[in-house]
């Protein structure tokens, strides 16, 4: 399916229930262009931006130098809400995970990952994903659509209401917050929504925006080759590839996609992604599967195949989940292989599961909730 076909097929519905229009996700100028239309100048434009981004209101009531006859004739057209939350869940390592419901009730999850030197807030992308990688919970329930640029941005906007981390009315502009750093390695390919994540994304980087630079963002994708230079040229935020295997045999088996963007073309289109450097490496996340890519052998030739490409592997042991089939290399291969790889020069960390008890963990969201909502249909029927 064509990028293009894909985009309709599954977009996200451009108005609330109440038919009104989020302006989350607008650019500056699209606000100016919809306010103006209103007959409303283009101050009064950056006034709302301001207090969406800056201030982070959720109510056009509380936009105190807006007049409160137009706060009532924004309230009417337009919406600045959050999704609801409908659990949250922390892990007793820190960890956070968010179950969002959308305005037509499609839900998704986000996790914030508090470590010592920053805070990472993991988001999605989509609800459910169309690419079934054999090892992902979030694969084996189909996609239902893609998430608009201000469903996106929401997660962000509701993580920052959560750790109460908006600059205070009268207070200092940007008090050290715990949310410093975000990961699109939530649920979905962000490369399948391009468009969408390149908007929000730029709402995100903008520093009139929500202020989180490019450096402080980091894109997970399985491999879309066209969109990787897409979105090295546009947004340029860090790349993480989800590798997973050392030959394209291997990497088919268990990464449907790799037939269509073999080993070569994705390693190609990394070694251009702009920027990359010694300081700004590229991400390869690697799923330690038990007896499928695990071996020595496959240790060497992941020396062989990032050759020449700055990067940094990291080792993720598999979160396992009922019926996928395959099961966590054992710790001490996990040592071995990781050994090899920094003898031969190479950053190669073990990843420590974060927020394993609540379900958290890569490859495990919207599993859970699904699971939670079969058990309430069926305890009700
Ligand atoms: N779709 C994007 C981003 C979301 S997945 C991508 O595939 O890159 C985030 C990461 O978790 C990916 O590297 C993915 O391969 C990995 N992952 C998926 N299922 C996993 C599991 N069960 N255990 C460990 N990691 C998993
Ligand atoms: Fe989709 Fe990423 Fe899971 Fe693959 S690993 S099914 S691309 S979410």
């Amino acid at each position: 399916m064509s990028v293009a076909s894909h985009a309709s097929k599954f977009a996200a519905p451009r108005t609330d229930a109440a038919g009104r229009i989020p302006l989350i996700g607008l650019n500056l100028q699209e606000i100016t262009d919809l306010l103006g239309a209103d007959g409303m100048p283009a101050f009064r434009a950056k006034q709302v931006w301001h207090w969406i981004y800056q201030r982070g209101v959720k109510e056009f009531s509380l936009m105190a130098n807006v007049p409160k006859d137009v706060r009532a004739q924004l309230a009417e057209k337009y919406s600045i809400e959050r999704p609801k939350v409908v659990t949250e869940q922390k892990s007793e390592d820190g960890t956070i995970k968010w179950l969002l419901a959308m305005a037509d009730g499609q839900q998704i999850e986000t996790v914030f990952i508090p470590e010592t030197e920053r805070g990472t807030l993991c988001i999605s992308s989509q609800v459910g994903c169309t690419l079934t990688c054999r090892f992902c919970h979030t694969g084996t329930q189909p996609l239902v659509r893609n998430l608009g640029a201000h469903e996106i941005l929401q997660q962000i906007m509701h993580a920052r209401d959560a750790l109460d981390e908006w600059p205070k009315v009268g207070g200092p502009n940007d008090s050290g917050r715990d949310l410093t750093n975000i990961v699109l390695m939530g649920m979905g390919e962000p490369l399948y929504n391009y468009q969408n994540v390149a908007k929000a994304m730029k709402i995100c980087m903008d520093g009139d925006g929500l202020a989180i630079g490019k450096r402080r963002i980091t894109l997970s994708t399985s491999g879309v080759v066209p969109q990787i230079r897409q979105c090295g040229e546009e947004l340029n935020v860090n790349l993480a590839i989800s590798l997973h295997a050392t030959n394209d045999e291997q990497r088919s088996s268990i990464m449907p996609i790799n037939n269509k963007y073999p080993l070569a073309d994705l390693l190609d289109a990394c070694r251009n992604y702009p920027g990359v450097s010694n300081i700004r490496r590229i991400t390869f996340e690697y799923v330690m599967l038990k007896d499928v890519n695990d071996t020595d052998a496959d240790a060497y030739r992941l020396i062989k195949l990032l050759a020449g490409i700055p990067s940094k592997i990291n080792l993720i042991p598999f979160n396992s989940w009922p019926g996928s089939g395959f099961e966590c290399s054992a710790p001490e291969r996990i040592e071995t292989f990781a050994q090899i790889l920094a003898d031969a020069g190479c950053t190669a960390p073990i990843r420590k599961p974060r927020g394993r008890d609540i379900l958290a963990a890569c490859g495990q969201l919207k599993s859970a909730s699904q699971r939670a909502r079969k058990t309430a249909e069926t305890s009700q029927s």
